[in-house]
């Protein structure tokens, strides 16, 4: 058996223990944590059951995070989400044991009303009724940078994860 039929054949193994859900693959190393911090900021997780593994041989990567839960399938709005903590995580939708959906996460243009602005300043702090937006991109290096739609300003994603309480 090579490397890389192994790892599909383990990849399959995983995808396959839950009847129902959402299994969420090849989330970068480390990614994980973040995203379990998303799902209790997301209200998730506290009744569905979940399984994580950290560090699991992949075929295509040196090494990966996963993570299955149980009896949910996200909102788009939720997909948005994860795709900021893991832009090239893959969501497996399973039903009845059986792989129904499956597709890569996507960074989107511009997400609402999820994460607040890193900026005490800002105008999103005082009115009730602006909520967050900021436009998303990429610098060259890969870098994800935010854009506060109301105060303009820019942000890495990390800071502004940091400020909702999503990094270490
Ligand atoms: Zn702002």
């Amino acid at each position: 058996m090579t490397d890389q039929s192994k790892a599909i054949s383990q990849d399959k193994r995983l995808v396959e223990a839950i009847a129902n859900g959402t299994v969420i693959d090849h989330i970068a190393p480390g990614q994980a944590m973040n995203i379990l911090r998303l799902f209790t900021f997301l209200g998730r997780g506290k009744k569905n059951r979940m399984t994580v593994g950290f560090n699991l041989k992949s075929g295509d990567m040196q090494s990966k995070d996963i993570i299955k839960i149980e009896n949910v399938t996200f909102s788009p709005s939720e997909t948005e989400q994860l795709a900021i903590l893991a832009p090239n995580a893959t969501i497996n939708q399973i039903s009845d044991y059986k792989v129904v959906d499956k597709y890569k996460l996507r960074l989107p243009p511009e997400i609402v009303g999820a994460f607040s602005c890193p900026n005490s300043n800002c105008i999103t702090h005082q009115e009730k009724d602006a909520t967050p937006r900021f436009k998303i991109f990429k610098k060259d290096n890969g870098q994800v940078m935010m854009r506060c739609h109301y105060c303009e300003r820019v942000f890495e994603r990390e800071i502004v994860l940091k400020t909702n309480g999503l990094e270490p």
